[in-house]
């Protein structure tokens, strides 16, 4: 495609652009009076305007009806888990049975391994990118200590070459098959946190069943980024926040996946709590946990409705837009962005970026910017004038514009920026 560093350029293709009005759906955070340029969705997504008239509904039923809205509700909170299914199963790429959206990231992660990490003397490895995003290395070392392993011998993560700061799918091969027959488990994030790397899922899901393991991903960075089709792929097990590109506020519930294989299978450990159980049976009241069908056997508690809320409005917002639409217009944005970056390179000498996002494909709306001594005090320039980025000890920028609210003038703009440093 062919680019300008123009206001005129960038607004033209905002003008073209039929997903331009998802934008109003959203509160931009002013900077100065003015909307700022907000490239962190990626690490907390704006707010739905429609997100306080959700959680006000909840909050009346819960004033006018009391345990009542259980059942009497306008949106029972009984089966208030069923509300945001459907919608998440699209974002994912996975049958409805195969999704639940329940407690957060870290905690479904848990939850997950305890069903899908059964190590056995011979075969007890985990395979996984390093740099992984800290929760999850805490995640897979406490695992492996559960079980009596040493994390130094069970856990393997793969590095990138010398010099280069992405990994190559055929290391990655190479790695699974050096380990072949000890490998239990191999558990990767969808899209690396910290370089921005879309990783092959379908690929390391292939490798690691040709080996005879498991694949895992946790999506946190990929869930509304890219396109996902977990069940075609067929990914044993997923889990992903709902508070980045899913825009359903801090701290907000997560989602998971579950294989329809797993769909039926009493036999797999799990830790198991009421909302799990089979939902005719819920309030008999008795002893003896039979699972739900599916992924939502794994649920434990009843269903944190305000949290809930937020993301039912959210995911309305990608089925309406549509998860396809948003990643074809994310490819442009993105490649927009760097053809801005690059250019205002060239203008301006004092610039030290370096582009450690590899191309697209394997790349979604993220790109990380590998900075000098001088990157912090870039940062903050860029701060000052209204652009809301994020700083990644050691020394990396990460600049995400989302295809819901941002807009090819806040690239141009953010360029115009770049150059007065
Ligand atoms: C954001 C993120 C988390 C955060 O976990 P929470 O349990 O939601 O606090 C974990 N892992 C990855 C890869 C993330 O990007």
């Amino acid at each position: 495609m062919h680019f300008e560093n123009s206001l005129s350029f960038a607004q033209s293709c905002d003008n073209k652009d039929n997903l331009i009005k998802f934008r109003e759906l959203f509160y931009i955070p002013q900077h100065n009076g003015k909307s700022s340029i907000y490239f962190t969705g990626n690490s907390l997504g704006l707010q739905p305007k429609a997100a306080s008239e959700a959680l006000n509904q909840e909050l009346e039923d819960w004033k006018n009806l009391g345990v009542e809205g259980h059942f009497q509700g306008k949106n029972p909170w009984f089966s208030y888990h069923h509300f945001l299914t459907e919608n998440s199963a699209k974002i994912v790429g996975a049958k409805s049975h195969e999704v639940v959206v329940m407690n957060q990231l870290t905690t479904n992660l848990h939850l997950l391994f305890i069903s899908f990490y059964r190590p056995t003397a011979l075969k007890y490895k985990i395979i996984m990118e390093t740099g992984a995003f800290p929760s999850d290395m805490y995640v897979v070392e406490s695992q492996v200590k559960l079980h009596g392993f040493d994390p130094k011998e069970a856990i393997i993560e793969i590095k990138p070459r010398e010099n280069e700061y992405h990994l190559r799918q055929e290391d990655i091969d190479i790695i699974l098959e050096l380990h072949r027959d000890s490998v239990a488990l191999v558990f990767f994030s969808g899209v690396q946190y910290y370089t921005g790397q879309v990783f092959d899922i379908k690929k390391i899901t292939e490798k690691a069943h040709s080996i005879g393991a498991l694949a895992g991903f946790d999506l946190a960075h990929a869930a509304g980024n890219i396109e996902l089709k977990l069940n075609e792929w067929h990914v044993d097990f997923a889990a992903w926040c709902s508070y980045k590109y899913l825009n359903s506020g801090p701290g907000s519930v997560g989602g998971v996946y579950i294989n329809e294989k797993f769909a039926n299978d009493n036999t797999l450990p799990r830790l198991a709590g009421w909302w799990g159980h089979n939902e005719k049976e819920r309030f008999k009241m008795l002893k003896g946990f039979q699972p739900e069908f599916g992924a939502a056997g794994w649920q434990l508690s009843n269903a944190p409705v305000f949290s809930m809320a937020i993301h039912k409005v959210s995911l309305e917002i990608f089925a309406t837009a549509g998860i396809n639409n948003l990643v074809r217009k994310a490819k442009e944005l993105n490649a927009y962005l760097e053809f801005i970056i690059k250019d205002s390179i060239q203008s301006n000498p004092k610039l030290s970026l370096n582009i450690i996002t590899p191309s697209a494909p394997e790349r979604g709306c993220q790109i990380s910017l590998l900075t000098d001594d001088n990157g912090k005090k870039l940062f903050d320039h860029l701060t000052l004038n209204g652009v809301i980025a994020d700083w990644r000890n050691p020394n990396v920028i990460r600049i995400a514009p989302v295809p819901l609210y941002n807009t090819f003038e806040d690239i141009y703009e953010f360029g115009t920026i770049l150059k007065l440093f």
